[in-house]
C-alpha cells in the first residue's frame, strides 16, 4: 500500500514537473511568436513607407516622362519645320543654278562654270543632308508613313542598276545585279525601298576603291524577300558592327575619313526595313568587305486585283487629264 502511494506520489510529481516545463517553453514559444511578430508589424509599416515612396517617386517619373515627351514632341515638329522651310530656298537655288547650267555654253566663263558646278554640287549635298534629317525626325516621331504598293522585283533591280551605273562607272566601278526570283512581285512602299537600296549600294561604291565590283541581289523564299548588297574591298572592324545602324554613328578610321557622310544612312535603312516587317542584318570580315542582307515579307507571284484595278483608274485619269489639255486650246480658240 506504501509502495503504491508513493508510485503515484512519484508520478504525480513527474507529471507536475512536465507540465511546469511545457508551461515554460510555451512561454518562451509565446514570447518568440510575440517577438516575430513585433518584427513582421515594424516591416509592415517600413514596407508600407517605402510603398508609399515608391508611388510617390513612380507619379514623379510618370510626369517627369510626359513633359519629356511633350518637350521631344515640340522639338521634333520645330526641327521638322525648320528643315522644312530651308528646302524652300534650297529648291530655288537648285532651280536657278540648273537654268544657268542648260545656258552654260558661251554665257559663262570657265572659272564662273567651275563654281556653278561647286553651287550645284553642294545644293544636292544639303538636299541629300535634309532629308535624311527629316526622315530621322519622322522616325523619331513615328510620324514616317509608308505609302503600300506592290511592285515587281526585278523592276526594281532594274531600275536602281539602270540608276547606278553611270554613277559608278565615273569611278571605273559596277554593279553585278543576280535576280534569283522568277518574276515574283514584293508589297512596300516602292520609293522607300528605292531609298533602302540607294543608301546601301552608295555606301558600297563609296567605301570602296576605283574599280570595285558591288553586287545587288534578290532571292524570294515563301513569302520572304531577301535583298542583299554587297562589296568586296573594306569591311569594318568586328568591334564595330553593332554599332553601325545607330543613328550618326562613323567608323573613324584611314578607310574612311576621307569619305563624306553624316552616319544617319543605315539607321534610316534599318528603320525602313523594320517598317517593312523585316529585318536588316550585316555580316563585315575587316579588309574583305560587306554583305548587307534585307529580309522583308510579302512576296506575291503576280500582283492583286486591286493593285490592277488601282493602276487602270490612274492611267484612265492620266488619260483625262491628256484630253481634257488637248480639248482646252481648242476651245480657247
Ligand atoms: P554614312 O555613309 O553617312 O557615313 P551610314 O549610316 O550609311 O552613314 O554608315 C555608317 C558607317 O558604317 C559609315 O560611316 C561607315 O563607317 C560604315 N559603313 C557602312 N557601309 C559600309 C561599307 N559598305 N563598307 C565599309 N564601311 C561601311
Amino acid at each position: 500500500m506504501l509502495v503504491l502511494e508513493r508510485k503515484m506520489n512519484q508520478g504525480m510529481s513527474e507529471r507536475l514537473v512536465q507540465a511546469s516545463e511545457s508551461r515554460g517553453w510555451q512561454e518562451s514559444a509565446h514570447q518568440e511568436l510575440q517577438r516575430a511578430f513585433d518584427t513582421l508589424s515594424e516591416q509592415k509599416i517600413e514596407l508600407e513607407e517605402a510603398y508609399r515612396w515608391s508611388t510617390v517617386a513612380h507619379s514623379e517619373i510618370q510626369r517627369a516622362f510626359d513633359e519629356l515627351k511633350v518637350a521631344n514632341g515640340a522639338k521634333t515638329r520645330f526641327l521638322a519645320t525648320v528643315f522644312h522651310e530651308l528646302k524652300t530656298p534650297l529648291t530655288s537655288i537648285s532651280a536657278f543654278a540648273d537654268i544657268l547650267n542648260k545656258n552654260r555654253a558661251g554665257n559663262l566663263k570657265a572659272r564662273e562654270l567651275k563654281q556653278l558646278d561647286v553651287i550645284r554640287r553642294n545644293v544636292r549635298r544639303l538636299n541629300l543632308l535634309i532629308n535624311d534629317l527629316l526622315d530621322l525626325t519622322r522616325i523619331d516621331a513615328g510620324t514616317l508613313v509608308l505609302e503600300p504598293g506592290e511592285l515587281p522585283v526585278s523592276e526594281l533591280l532594274n531600275d536602281m542598276s539602270a540608276m547606278f551605273e553611270p554613277i559608278l562607272n565615273r569611278r571605273n566601278q559596277f554593279l553585278e545585279v543576280e535576280d534569283g526570283t522568277s518574276g515574283q512581285w514584293v508589297k512596300g512602299d516602292r520609293d522607300r525601298l528605292e531609298q533602302m537600296v540607294t543608301n546601301l549600294v552608295t555606301n558600297a561604291s563609296k567605301f570602296s576603291p576605283e574599280g570595285a565590283a558591288a553586287g545587288l541581289g534578290a532571292n524570294a523564299s515563301g513569302d520572304q524577300l531577301e535583298l542583299t548588297v554587297t562589296d568586296s574591298r573594306v569591311g569594318i572592324p568586328e568591334e564595330s558592327v553593332g554599332q553601325i545602324f545607330d543613328a550618326f554613328y562613323r567608323v573613324d578610321n584611314e578607310e574612311t575619313r576621307g569619305v563624306t557622310g553624316t552616319g544617319a544612312g543605315l539607321y534610316i535603312t534599318s528603320s525602313i526595313v523594320r517598317f517593312h516587317g523585316g529585318n536588316l542584318t550585316v555580316d563585315s570580315t575587316y579588309g574583305q568587305g560587306m554583305t548587307f542582307r534585307a529580309v522583308v515579307p510579302g512576296v506575291m507571284d503576280g500582283p492583286s486585283v486591286e493593285h490592277l484595278q488601282r493602276e487602270a483608274t490612274r492611267l484612265e485619269t492620266i488619260d483625262e487629264h491628256k484630253s481634257r489639255l488637248e480639248e482646252e486650246p481648242r476651245e480657247a480658240a
